[in-house]
């Protein structure tokens, strides 16, 4: 049975939870393939994943693997995701700009590790459902906006960090004005389908890129991404 009602934020424990067993199994996947950040690793128990994707895939949900959440979409492998939250090493004091909100479920993460979250999806239907699972969650300090994320979001600027869960051909110069010093911004950069994770810490001395692995991300299509 799917239990259509979770009692809020941290339904990882909460009588009814038919999925707390599933979560806690996909919790010991990722630290055995080497998730250390408890913050993060408890991000992971307390988020209802199942609730991010469509009831057809529902069953698959606390697998590691990504999955179709329409839209030609994907929701990301929870391992890739872990590897990227654990990259921006959230104390839970910062404000967040994700970029490709998706399901929402990332967004939901992130609303967990840091104070603040803003979410810009360029689908108006993704942004629509990421919103209305956000809030069957109850995740309460995360928007979803409407747009073109290339662009950032500066009416809410500056960010302490940024992560852009597409792979674009360059690193947009808007998100880079809209970090805040000591900021840091997590990129795929590439070409379309084959990508490197970059790493930008804006520092003292200027900005530092670090490269962290190759990765293959859907398209960041917009203004500083790809065409449509
Ligand atoms: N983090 C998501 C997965 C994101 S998939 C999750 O947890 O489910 C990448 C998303 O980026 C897609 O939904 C796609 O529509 C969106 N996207 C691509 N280009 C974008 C842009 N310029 N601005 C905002 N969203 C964009």
């Amino acid at each position: 049975m799917v239990p259509r009602r979770l009692s809020g934020r941290g339904a990882g424990g909460g009588a009814g939870d038919t999925y707390a067993g599933y979560r806690t199994r996909l919790v010991e996947t990722l630290r055995a393939k080497g998730i250390r950040d408890l913050a993060v690793l408890k991000a992971f128990a307390e988020t209802p994943r199942h609730l991010f994707v469509p009831e057809a895939v529902r069953h698959r949900a606390y697998e590691d693997v990504a999955l179709p959440i329409g839209n030609g979409q994907t929701i990301s492998q929870p391992s890739t995701q872990a590897r990227h939250v654990e990259a921006l090493r959230l104390t839970g004091r910062e404000r967040v700009l994700e970029i490709g909100t998706g399901s929402g479920y990332q967004a939901a993460l992130l609303g967990a590790l840091a104070a603040t979250v803003l979410s810009v999806e360029r689908v108006q239907t993704l942004a629509r459902t990421a919103q209305l699972a956000l809030r069957e969650a109850g995740v309460t300090n995360v928007s979803v906006l409407h747009g073109d994320g290339t662009l950032g979001w500066s009416a809410y600027a500056p960010y302490d960090a940024i992560l852009v869960a597409a792979g674009g051909p360059e690193i947009p110069p808007p998100l880079v004005e809209q970090l805040s010093p000591g900021g840091r911004l997590l990129i795929p950069v590439g070409a379309r389908g084959a990508q490197i994770l970059t790493l930008v810490e804006r520092g003292d001395a200027g900005l530092r890129r670090i490269p962290l692995g190759e990765a293959r991300f859907v398209p960041l299509v917009g203004e500083h991404g790809f065409d449509a």
